[in-house]
C-alpha cells in the first residue's frame, strides 16, 4: 500500500499541454493516480478521448482565453503549467517576433493561467502548482536563447509564486526536465551527433522517457510535498549534476 501522504485520489488538476508529449503522460500519471484530470491544448479531444478524461481547450498566450477556459474547468487543487514551445535560431538572427512568441508560450503562459487558479486556491487556503521548467533554466546552450532565458524566467517566476501565495497554503515548484524524447526534440533525436551527445553527457546514459517524469509531478501534487515551496526538481538523469 502507497504512502497516505502520495494520495491525490479525488483531487482536480488541470495539466495544460496535455494534448501530447509530456503533458499527456503527466495527465496519464495524474488519472492513474485517482485525479480528475482535464486535459488542455489547442486541439485536446482526442487526447482526453483516448485518456477517458474531460477537457478544455484555449491558447495559453491570450489571457482572455485562459480566463474563459479556466471558467469552464472549475476549482482546481492541482494546476501543471506545461505547455511550451522551442525555437532554434542564433540570437543574432532571432527575430523580436519569434523571442516574443517563446516567452509569451513558456513563462507568461505560466503566469496568466496561475493568477487565474491562485485566486481560488489562495481563497480556498490550499492547492499545488506545478510549473515545467526544463535543464535550460540552469545551463545554456548555442541556438535556444529565448527558450533558456523564458525557462530561467519560469524557476524564478516559481519562486515569486511560493512567495506570495506560499503563506495561504499554496504550494508551488517546478521540474526541471533533462533531454525528453517528444515532436519537441524530434529533430534533435533525429540528429545521430546530438543524439551521442545527450547519451554521453548524461550519467544516465540515455535520453528521458516521459513517465520518468511521473513520479516527481505526483510528489509536488500530493500533500508529501506540503514542505517545499519555491523549489525547482531536476528530473534530468544527472545531467545537471556534472560537467
Ligand atoms: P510537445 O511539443 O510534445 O507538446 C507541447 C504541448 O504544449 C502540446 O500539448 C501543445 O498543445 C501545448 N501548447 C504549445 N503551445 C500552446 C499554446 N499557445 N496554447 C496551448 N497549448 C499549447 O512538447 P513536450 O511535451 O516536449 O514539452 C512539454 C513541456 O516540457 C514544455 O514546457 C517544454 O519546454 C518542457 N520541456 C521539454 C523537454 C524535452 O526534452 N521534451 C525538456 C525540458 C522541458 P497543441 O496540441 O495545442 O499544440
Amino acid at each position: 500500500m502507497s504512502h497516505p501522504a502520495f494520495d491525490v485520489r479525488g483531487r482536480t488538476a488541470l495539466v495544460t499541454g496535455s494534448s501530447r508529449g509530456i503533458g499527456r503522460a503527466l495527465a496519464a500519471g495524474l488519472i492513474q493516480a485517482g485525479c480528475d484530470v482535464i486535459v488542455h491544448g489547442r486541439d485536446p479531444e482526442r487526447a482526453a478521448a483516448e485518456l477517458g478524461a474531460r477537457h478544455v481547450a484555449f491558447d495559453v498566450t491570450d489571457a482572455d482565453a485562459v480566463a474563459r477556459g479556466l471558467a469552464d474547468a472549475g476549482p482546481l487543487d492541482i494546476l501543471v503549467n506545461n505547455a511550451g514551445i522551442q525555437h532554434r535560431e542564433p540570437l543574432l538572427e532571432v527575430s523580436e517576433a519569434d523571442w516574443c512568441r517563446v516567452i509569451d508560450t513558456n513563462l507568461t503562459s505560466a503566469f496568466l493561467v496561475a493568477r487565474e487558479v491562485a485566486r481560488g486556491m489562495v481563497e480556498r487556503g490550499s492547492g499545488k502548482i506545478v510549473n515545467v521548467a526544463s535543464l535550460q533554466a540552469e545551463l545554456a546552450r548555442p541556438g535556444i536563447g529565448p527558450y533558456a532565458a523564458a525557462k530561467g524566467g519560469l524557476k524564478m517566476l516559481t519562486r515569486a509564486m511560493c512567495a506570495e501565495w506560499g503563506p495561504s497554503g499554496v504550494q508551488c515548484n517546478a521540474i526541471g526536465p533533462g533531454y525528453f524524447a517528444t515532436d519537441l526534440t524530434a529533430e534533435l533525436v533525429a540528429d545521430a551527433a546530438f543524439d551521442e551527445w545527450v547519451r554521453g553527457r548524461t550519467p544516465a546514459r540515455r535520453w528521458g522517457r516521459v513517465e520518468d517524469l511521473v513520479g516527481a509531478v505526483l510528489f509536488l501534487a500530493s500533500s508529501a510535498s506540503d514542505y517545499v515551496c519555491g523549489q525547482t526538481i531536476f528530473v534530468d538523469g544527472g545531467l545537471t549534476a556534472v560537467v
